[in-house]
This record gives structure tokens, sequence and C-alpha cells, in this order.
């Protein structure tokens, strides 16, 4: 190393041979000491270089940007818009930030400019509260970054559902937008069936099955935060209130019970949170997928659709495909994909750049 860069700075990459590599940005107190902005040895890191990428995101996002059904979605999907570092999601009118890595940090005012010009909204959030924060030496924060701070819950709509999103305490940046297109997917096989939404959250595959006219929806989760969300978010969606049932629980244990009682369902949806952290616990994660699987898949009626996902980026689509197929042997059950489904297309992957995969799911039937 040349010099002594600031974290956060832009660093010219030279191989060994002397050949330019490229230029990233620096950070001294991670393992990942540098991630790279450009691999054209010619490029320039400057504000208008960031600025142009932020451009290019929104751009490549103009598509949704005049669909009345929903005005929530990934603006800026970090590694794979070319801005490493950086997630931005619009709510409606205000756009919820996470600054993951020092080189996002560092351009930050750059950054929130950049937004406000190309995305006008009301005032743009800040959740920089993720632990991986520590891995780049930086601290928790999160608060307003520019204009009106949001209220206390932002209502959305998703493919004609609404949605309260809590931006200031809720998962990630409040919502899981990465599964819209599969909350919108399941809907066709949820007329007149009985729906089984384990890891609920907020209500998202619940209250789309209840829309598209699900019978009945049971949604299970651990947080009580969550189910109350749920609650008034079925309220705000639909008259049938008396349908949907919230059951604050581990999944493992009523999955279980609802199996001891003989309980069946038409729809059966899984999408736990990240369970393996580290390749060390992929093993430990694997045995958990399965473990939820088989439990999910006995619960399905014959000819009833299991809707299983995995958001874990160690776990491979091929290893995911394996623990599933697993759980299927043991239940003695016949059951055939109708889909392989993925992270909504707001949150791309870079071509070269795999890792930014991580949400993967099986759309199955059983018989
Ligand atoms: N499907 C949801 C997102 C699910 S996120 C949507 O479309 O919005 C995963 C959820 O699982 C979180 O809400 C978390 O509170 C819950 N959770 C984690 N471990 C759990 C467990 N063992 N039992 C029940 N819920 C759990």
């Amino acid at each position: 190393m040349d010099g002594a860069p600031e974290p956060g700075e832009s660093v010219r990459v030279i191989a060994a041979d002397g050949k330019p590599l490229g230029t990233g940005a620096f950070s001294p107190a991670s393992q990942i000491r540098v991630r790279m902005w450009s691999f054209d040895p010619e490029v320039t890191v400057d504000d208008a270089f960031v600025s142009d990428r932020i451009a290019r995101a929104v751009g490549a996002r103009a598509g949704f940007l005049g669909d009345g059904a929903t005005n929530a979605f990934r603006l800026i999907n970090a590694e794979a818009d070319g801005v490493p570092g950086l997630i931005a999601d619009r709510y409606a009118d205000w756009i919820v930030c996470q600054f993951t890595t020092v080189g996002a940090e560092y351009w930050k005012r750059v950054i929130v400019d950049a937004l406000q010009r190309y995305f006008p909204c009301r005032g743009i959030y800040e959740r920089s509260d993720m632990e991986a924060r520590a891995h780049e030496g930086l601290p928790q924060v999160s608060g307003v970054l520019a204009g009106e701070p949001p209220p206390e819950r932002i209502e959305i709509v998703e493919n004609g559902c609404r949605y309260q999103v809590d931006v200031r305490a809720g998962h990630k940046t409040g919502f899981y937008l990465d599964q819209r297109e599969n909350r919108e997917r399941i809907k066709r096989y949820a007329n007149g069936g009985d729906v089984l939404n384990a890891f609920s959250y907020t209500g998202g595959f619940g209250i789309a099955a209840v829309a598209a006219g699900a019978a009945s929806v049971t949604h299970v989760d651990l947080s009580a935060e969550a189910l109350a969300l749920a609650k008034s978010n079925t309220a705000l969606n639909t008259c049938h209130v008396e349908e949907s049932s919230f059951i604050q629980g581990n999944v493992f244990e009523v999955l279980r019970t609802f199996r001891d009682q003989g309980r069946s369902f038409d729809l059966v949806v899984l999408d736990p949170p990240k369970f393996a952290e580290s390749k060390g616990s992929l093993m430990k994660a694997s045995r958990g997928y399965k473990d939820i699987n088989l439990l999910g898949i006995k619960l399905l009626r014959p000819g009833g659709v299991l809707a299983t996902f995995s958001c874990s980026g160690l776990m491979t689509p091929d290893l995911f495909h394996k623990v599933v197929a697993d759980a299927a042997v043991d239940a003695k059950r016949d059951i055939q994909v109708i889909a392989r489904l993925q992270q909504a297309e707001d949150h791309p992957e870079g071509l070269c750049f795999p890792e930014g995969l991580y949400l993967k799911g099986l759309l199955c039937r059983a018989w």
C-alpha cells in the first residue's frame, strides 16, 4: 500500500505485475479491504461519477414508476447497481437508505443530493442501524438525511394491496420488498383455500392471499409487533378480518402442534429468516430448513401448494432444492416443482457477483 488513504477514500488497485486493475473504496477495518467502484483503470471516482451511478440505477426502475398498483420498491441494490454498500428503498413519498460500507458512507452527501435530484421525494431517512457496520468500523446510526421525517407508519401499495410500514423500527428498511413478485405469484393458488403464512412478518403473503380470495389465512410469527401490524394491515385491505388468525409463536413448534392436531392447508408459505450466517453454520441451517419444510409439506392437503424460501446467501439454489427434496422424501409425498423463484427484479444480481442472488424459492405442488 502506498500512502495513507482515509477510510472510504478511493484508491487505485494495481496487480503484482504493475498492471492497473481499477479503482475502489478503501476500508481499513474490513476483511474486504477495497470494494471496487470500477474495473476501468481510466475512471476517476468523483461527485459526477457517484451521481451518475445513482441516476443510472433510478433510471433503470423507470418501468415501475408509472405503475399505480405499486409504490414501494428498491431504487438502488448495492453492488448490482454499481454502488457497493448502498441500499435505497422507496416507500411511497419517502426513501429509506442503508449505508453498509465505509465507501458508501464516504459519499453520503453526494448520494443524498443525487437521490433528491433523480427521485424527488418528501424525505430521505437513514436506517444504518445494522450490526454489519461494525465490520467496517462504523457506528450504527439512523435518522433524517433530507426533507421531512417520515410518519410513524408509511402506507404503501403493492400490487394493489395496502400495507403500513414502520421504516424506523421494522426489519431491513421496513418491508421485505424482495418478495413482491412472489407475493403476487402465490395469489393464483389462494382462491377459496386455507392458507398458512409461516414467518408472516407484517402479513405480506397472507394479505395477498386474502386479496386473491383465500377462505382463511393463519399468520405465524415470533414478533408481537410484526403481528400487530399484520392485523392492522389486514383491516386495511379486507372486511373479512374474522377469517384471519394471528399466532404468536415459534414456527417449528406451532407447525408441530398443527400436525399433531391433524390440521391441513391448501397453500403453505414458508419464508424464514436467514438461518445460515456463516459457512460453518450451513449444515445446521440445512437441518433447520429441512425440518420446517418437512412440517410444511405434511400440513398440505393433496394437491396443495407450497411456496418455500431461503434468503441465506450461503445456501445455493442447488442445495436448497436438495433440502426440500429430502423433506419431500421423508414426508412420503409426491411433489412437483411448478416454478423456481427468486428476489424481485428491482433487486438485480451483478452478473460477475453471483453472491448477490440471496433469495431463492420453490413453488411446489404436493400430492
Ligand atoms: N414473509 C414476510 C417476511 C418474513 S421475514 C413478508 O412477506 O413480509 C421472517 C420473519 O420470521 C420475521 O418476521 C421474524 O420475526 C420471524 N421469525 C424468525 N424466527 C422465527 C421463528 N422461529 N418462528 C416464528 N417466526 C420467526
